[in-house]
């Protein structure tokens, strides 16, 4: 299929499973009752991007609390008493941080149990989203490894000893989310994309890469406000991460001020066209979300581009995030008759 559709990752928590429009939501259950809630808000997630036409489905994380913490919460080495303030972004907001204090492990699976019961519950092709190693040596302090570059390669290898048990588990596409690649541009070229390849190492699945602004919240938007007319952060690192073993890269492009043009340094990349905006509760008209692919379709062939959302939907509420599915399914079968 021409476009087919897929999400940057994470969905709304339904209002009986957590805090709602909350980027750190406080479950609303414990124990047994709280991992059926988990089960059955995943489920629906995916039953709404199936009718809503998304042809590569995720769990809209409604496993974790957070993208990054989710992950980290079952490793050893992780002191979590140990809260360590850290401007994050480089400074972009100061947040209290767990410490690493210790050789980074992970002892047991994180993810498997979740991405099986999403396995067997949908026909479609399955992503799994995990946080890159910068991402995530970006939301802790370190007090045990020294170099940021070490610690990111040994967060790295525990992604991929969790990445290969995902594959195994039937999830058809990993993704890595590095947010911190547009903000750190000279360490992505000196070691970011060595670790993301690293934590890729063996995979048969598709690979993918999230790059973006970050959610629509206010530290977001204000930052935002700062990069000037056009953004390009991206031309200091897509040289680097074409030529890298990653399969694919999810980018920002609706309501940007991205050039369309730098998805033209993606030459050997499948391209996720971020087109719906997750920092507007306005939901798209599906000719706005075809206009966007239109627009890609001047730098990449049609084969390689995927409408995706801009970023993660988890802060809105609901009723948007299930709308804005909708739309971005509706736009890609538009521009499948308009373009295709
Ligand atoms: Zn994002």
């Amino acid at each position: 299929m021409l476009f087919p559709p897929t999400i940057a990752g994470s969905l709304p928590k339904p209002a009986w499973l957590a805090e709602t429009e909350r980027l750190w939501p406080k479950w609303l259950h414990e124990g047994a009752a709280l991992e059926a809630a988990k089960r059955d808000a995943a489920l629906i997630w995916l039953k709404e991007q199936e009718d809503a036409g998304i042809e590569i489905v995720c769990d809209g994380e409604q496993f974790r609390r957070h993208f990054v913490h989710g992950f980290l919460e079952r490793l050893s080495g992780i002191d979590w008493e140990l809260m360590t303030p850290m401007g994050i972004r480089n400074n972009r907001y100061v947040a209290d941080v767990p410490t690493v204090t210790g050789p980074i492990r992970r002892d047991q699976p994180v993810h498997a149990q979740e991405a099986a019961f999403c396995r067997a519950h949908t026909r479609k092709k399955l992503k799994f989203t995990l946080p890159g190693p910068m991402t995530i040596c970006d939301t802790l302090a370190d007090a045990h490894y020294g170099k940021r570059a070490d610690m990111a390669m040994a967060f790295a290898e525990v992604l991929n000893q969790e990445a290969l048990e995902l594959e195994a588990e039937g999830v058809n596409v990993i993704q890595f989310d590095e947010p911190a690649f547009n903000v750190f541009m000279d360490e992505v070229n000196e070691w970011g994309i060595a670790a993301l390849e690293r934590a890729a190492r063996g995979l048969k699945c598709t690979t993918a890469v999230h790059i973006c602004y970050g959610y629509g919240i206010e530290a977001n938007i204000q930052w935002k406000a700062t990069l000037g007319e056009e953004w390009r952060q991206y031309e200091r690192i897509f040289p680097a991460l074409n030529a890298s073993g990653i399969q694919q890269v999810s980018l920002e492009c609706a309501n940007s001020r991205v050039p369309m043009s730098l998805i033209g340094l993606l030459s050997d990349k499948v391209v996720l066209v971020g087109a719906i905006d997750v920092a507007s509760t306005k939901v798209e008209e599906p000719e706005a979300v075809a206009a966007v692919i239109g627009e890609a379709l001047k730098h990449a062939e049609a084969e390689r581009i995927q409408p995706c959302t801009n970023c993660g939907m988890a802060p809105l509420p609901r009723e948007v995030a299930a709308g804005k599915l909708r739309a971005l399914g509706a736009g890609a079968e538009l521009a499948r008759r308009q373009l295709g």
